[in-house]
């Protein structure tokens, strides 16, 4: 190839970094001024320009340049200033980048498939330049954070997702495909918006939908084949548990809002009984929201306690409750409710308000996943702060503005007894003069580590027990000092590491479980995750 193409390829790119040798050897002489720099210096330069920026989705921007134009420099990057930079390629920052996708867009990433593409879909897939691709994060737009339907301007979710993959979990960048599954939208601002970027239609539904759908998986299996991760991201969830049980015997999917979510919640309740006491099976659980991540997460705990107390499943669930806009689930209303909610019915007076229903069921765990924000109230938080001595409040909604309370509140309502972890960052919290840091319980601590763990050991399936083998790894990685903080989830500045156990965790399940395919089974899967893991430094070009 010649320089000036190198140069603009982001998956060569160096800038100035190319050495003296490279610059001879590559025509790359003139192209470039004549200093030298090292990754180093330019990472440095970078962060410098990016921290001048005021406003985050200009930070957002900038990064989404730097990756078009330097991969290897943008995942440095991002690797080692994760802490900071998550909440830019990441929730807040990209709820406000898919808001905004119509005017901000510059270069397409990842593949977008339309009705229009219809009988075409594996042609689609063909006009994508790797071959071998490890996972996919597919969306369609339905609802993208709790920011509701955001037609084809979803795609920010998927790329966002992938951009973690390979960050956190060290899945090759060329590897991973993000894909917008364009049916159309019902938001009728951006069906009215000259610059959207998507069909201006409302959203197919039924048989063409199924369809399109049903193409697009076979299609993705007949190009990558059996291996490939396909990720359900952000679907509305009257498909998102269909499409999980129509596929999950025949592809390897995973929904990360019912089974991600799921597994990090778990992890941090089980964390926070080594601060409270206890077992599982002696705490109560109330959720505001019964959608995918509620029901999901209700589901894994029941399984998880009745793993643990060998007892039935559906007895498990009895320490769980929900509630959604209608009020508490309960068994009168069995009849109207949608199939995820059935299991959740239990016998109970009706009620319709969630602060009447934290009295009326005293759980020691609150959980928010209703996409609605400040809906834990100042009545609610003292509620179940007055018959738990450290109740655990989760305020699971994304992004910052959805959260069902602020880290500030939570802390200040329960005066200071909540345990508290949130979906989107909040900043540590003074009270009463001590320091109280709110984890992020976001499944970005799995899905990563999960997702490379399914590929070191060419798994073909998911499965429950994954999930929970996820979760026991994430748990065990909140040590002594991380508690004494009110931390239940230990910082993302150590994730490699973590996500390096979590494979192994999972991988090691995959091979019990008889579902792995890369034979024989490495000896030290842990060392082997790592050994698997992009690195981000550049190389040199001969
Ligand atoms: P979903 O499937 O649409 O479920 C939302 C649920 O909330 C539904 O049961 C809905 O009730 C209920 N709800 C809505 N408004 C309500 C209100 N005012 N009062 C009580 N309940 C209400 O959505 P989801 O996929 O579960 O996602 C929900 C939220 O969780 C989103 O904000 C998302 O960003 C967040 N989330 C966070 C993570 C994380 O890792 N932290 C992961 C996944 C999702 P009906 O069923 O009656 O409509
Ligand atoms: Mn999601």
């Amino acid at each position: 190839a010649s320089g000036y193409s190198l140069l603009r390829d982001p998956q060569y790119n160096k800038g100035l970094a190319f050495t003296e040798k490279e610059r001879d050897a590559h025509y790359l002489r003139g192209l470039l001024p004549p200093a030298t720099s090292s990754q180093q210096l330019q990472e440095k330069k970078l962060m410098n320009s990016i921290r001048q920026y005021q406003v985050p989705l200009q930070k957002y921007m900038a990064l989404t340049e730097l990756q078009e134009r330097n991969e290897r420099l943008f995942y440095k990057l991002l690797i080692d200033n994760v802490e900071e930079l998550l909440p830019i390629v990441y929730t807040p920052t990209v709820g406000e980048a898919c808001q905004k996708f119509g005017s901000i867009f510059r270069r397409p990433q990842g593949l977008y498939i339309s009705l229009k593409e219809k009988g075409k879909v594996l042609e689609v897939l063909k006009n994508w330049p790797e071959r071998t691709v490890q996972v996919i994060v597919v969306t369609d737009g339905e609802r993208i954070l709790g920011l509701g339907d955001l037609g084809c301007q979803g795609m920010g979710i998927p790329v966002g997702k992938l951009a973690l993959y390979t960050a956190l979990g060290g899945v090759r960048p060329s590897g991973c495909l993000p894909i917008t599954i364009d049916v159309g939208t019902n938001n009728k601002q951006l069906l009215e918006d000259e610059f959207y970027i998507g069909l201006r239609q409302k959203r197919t539904t039924g048989k063409e939908y199924a369809d399109l759908l049903d193409e697009f998986m076979s299609a993705v299996k007949q190009n990558y084949g059996e291996k490939v991760i396909i990720q359900f991201e952000d679907f509305a969830n009257h498909n998102a548990f269909q499409l999980l049980e129509k596929y999950r015997r025949t592809h390897l999917v995973f929904n990360d809002d019912i089974q991600g979510t799921a597994s990090v919640v778990l992890a941090g309740v089980v964390a926070t009984l080594r601060l409270v006491g206890g077992s599982l099976s002696e705490h109560k659980f109330l959720f505001l929201g019964a959608g995918e991540a509620g029901t999901g997460i209700a589901e894994l705990i029941a399984l998880e306690i009745s793993k643990k107390t060998k007892t039935p499943v559906e007895e498990t669930r009895k320490k769980i409750w929900l509630v959604d806009s209608k009020g508490l689930i309960v068994s009168s209303r069995k009849d109207s409710l949608q199939q995820f909610k059935k299991p959740w019915a239990h016998e109970h007076e009706p009620i319709d308000n969630l602060l009447d229903a934290v009295k009326a069921i005293k759980p020691t765990v609150l959980i928010g996943s209703s996409g609605v924000g400040r809906t834990f109230t100042k009545e609610v938080i003292e509620a179940v702060s007055s018959f738990n001595e450290k109740p655990l409040i989760l305020a699971l909604s994304n992004p910052t503005s959805q959260s069902e309370c602020t880290a500030e509140e939570a802390y200040t309502w329960s005066k200071g007894r909540a345990i508290f972890a949130s979906g989107s960052p909040f900043d540590p919290v003074e009270y009463n003069g001590k320091v109280y840091v709110p984890g992020q319980s976001n499944n970005a601590y799995i899905f990563p580590g999960f997702g490379l763990g399914l590929v070191i050991s060419g798994a073909i399936r998911v499965h429950d027990d994954m999930l929970l083998a996820a979760s026991e790894s994430l748990a065990g990685e909140v040590s002594e000092e991380f508690f004494e903080k009110g931390l239940i989830y230990p910082p993302f500045s150590n994730i490699r590491k973590i996500s390096a156990h979590i494979a192994a965790n999972v991988a090691a399940k995959a091979y019990e479980l008889g579902l792995a395919t890369r034979l024989p089974r490495p000896e030290n899967l842990v060392k082997y995750a790592e050994s698997c893991m992009y690195s981000p430094v550049y190389r040199n070009y001969r």
